[in-house]
């Protein structure tokens, strides 16, 4: 019953491959691969539907990818911020826990290109080192289990790592990090998501960046999560020629939507080496924002954030819709460009707006009286 093992063994691994698979030159793959990891599932590469369409960027090698001038190896200095090599403990509660080097696939603008499908630098000989530094570090109350792809690891060893998790007091929530459900979902079993809802609270983040990814499969996969009691976020990496446009992004958070997914992030790319024919500009993701705020549910907007370079952590970005602000009121617009006011003065008249249309200037002006359908005096 299980056929992600046959579907995995039949990914395309090297660049033979790859480019008898595409038509494109052995020779450039090879280039590219040498440097950063590659792989595709037959499932993930039977979504594109021509070369260079938005589900082939994001996967198939590209020798831009060799531009030296394209960004860091680690811009958000995770390393400066690791402590032991399975984590990076850069927020006051919260660490992320690496605990698999694999990926079913790997995405050309992996913020840890540096370091995914490398075992010596995300190994299981590290756990052991992290679990002892979560549990000699009190104040951390959530783990983001990520790597790599902790899906990556056996239903067994992913069960033990969330048991001994589960053995540290001050820990809350656990949360897993993961690409599964979108490159290899038939990987997400009854059998593992069973496994999953012993350790609740237990969140999922998942990983879509294009409506073209919600197949029935992955629909399926996400279901059973949702159904072992999972809360589902996804975090979405902004990309040219993939999802920088506002009405792909706007299909793509209600297609997660009707999976039961809420949208969490959506990243700008990081500046990191190899992905800078990937990366679009921040005004982009502003647009993109501006055109999900207000036209679609408020559930499909999530959080349009930079991971600051240097390390800084998560900034948010968003679009301005406070205009002025004093003692007196605060002048706003909203999603459709309209001018309201909001008035700060508990016993004076509001100020009229400067621009609104004609029926929401009357109900603003009325008196309370009239609003709670209390008859004048009289
Ligand atoms: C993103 C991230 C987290 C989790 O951040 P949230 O905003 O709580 O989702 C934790 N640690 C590091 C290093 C991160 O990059
Ligand atoms: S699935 Fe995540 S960790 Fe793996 S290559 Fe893609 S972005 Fe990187």
């Amino acid at each position: 019953m299980d056929d992600w093992p046959r579907i995995l063994r039949g990914s395309l691994r090297t660049p033979e491959q790859v480019a008898a698979f595409f038509g494109l030159p052995v020779g450039e793959i090879r280039k590219v691969a040498r440097h950063f990891k590659t792989q595709i599932t037959p499932y993930f590469a039977g979504l594109i539907k021509y070369k260079g369409d938005p589900i082939y960027r994001q996967v198939v090698p590209d020798p831009a990818e060799l531009a030296a001038d394209s960004g860091l190896a680690d811009p958000l200095q995770e390393d400066a911020d690791s402590p032991v090599p399975s984590i990076v403990h850069r927020y006051p509660d919260r660490l992320l826990f690496l605990v698999s080097h694999m990926c079913a696939a790997y995405c050309r603008f992996c913020t840890r290109k540096r370091k995914v499908g490398d075992p010596a630098k995300i190994n299981p000989r590290y756990i052991e080192d992290g679990l002892d530094y979560i549990r000699t570090h009190k104040e951390v109350r959530d783990v983001v289990i990520s790597g790599g792809d902790p899906l990556m690891l056996s239903d067994a060893r992913l069960e033990f790592i969330l048991r001994e998790l589960r053995t540290i007091p001050h820990l809350e929530i656990l949360r897993i990090g993961t690409r599964i459900p979108c490159f290899l979902p038939q990987r997400i079993t009854p059998a593992l998501a069973a496994m999953l809802r012993r350790f609740h609270p237990l969140y999922v983040n998942v990983h879509f960046n294009h409506p073209d990814e919600l197949t029935p499969e992955a629909n399926a996969a996400l279901g059973l999560l949702a159904d072992a009691g999972i809360p589902l976020g996804c975090q979405t990496v902004l990309l040219k020629g993939v999802n920088d446009d506002p009405a792909v992004m706007r299909r793509l958070m209600q297609k997660l939507l009707l999976a039961r997914v809420r949208p969490y992030y959506i990243y700008q790319t990081d500046y990191v080496c190899g992905t800078g024919h990937l990366r679009t500009t921040v005004e982009k993701g502003l647009e993109i924002l501006e055109a999900l705020r207000g036209w679609t549910s408020g559930l499909a907007v999530p959080y349009y954030v930079i991971d600051a370079p240097g390390g800084g952590g998560k900034v948010p970005v968003l679009p301005k819709y406070v205009q002025a602000i004093d003692d007196k009121q605060v002048v706003m617009r909203n999603y459709a460009g309209e001018t309201y006011v909001y008035p700060q003065t508990p016993n004076e008249p509001p100020p009229v707006p400067p621009k609104k249309s004609p029926r929401r200037e009357r109900r603003i002006i009325e008196p309370c009286y009239d609003i709670v359908n209390v008859p004048p005096a009289g």
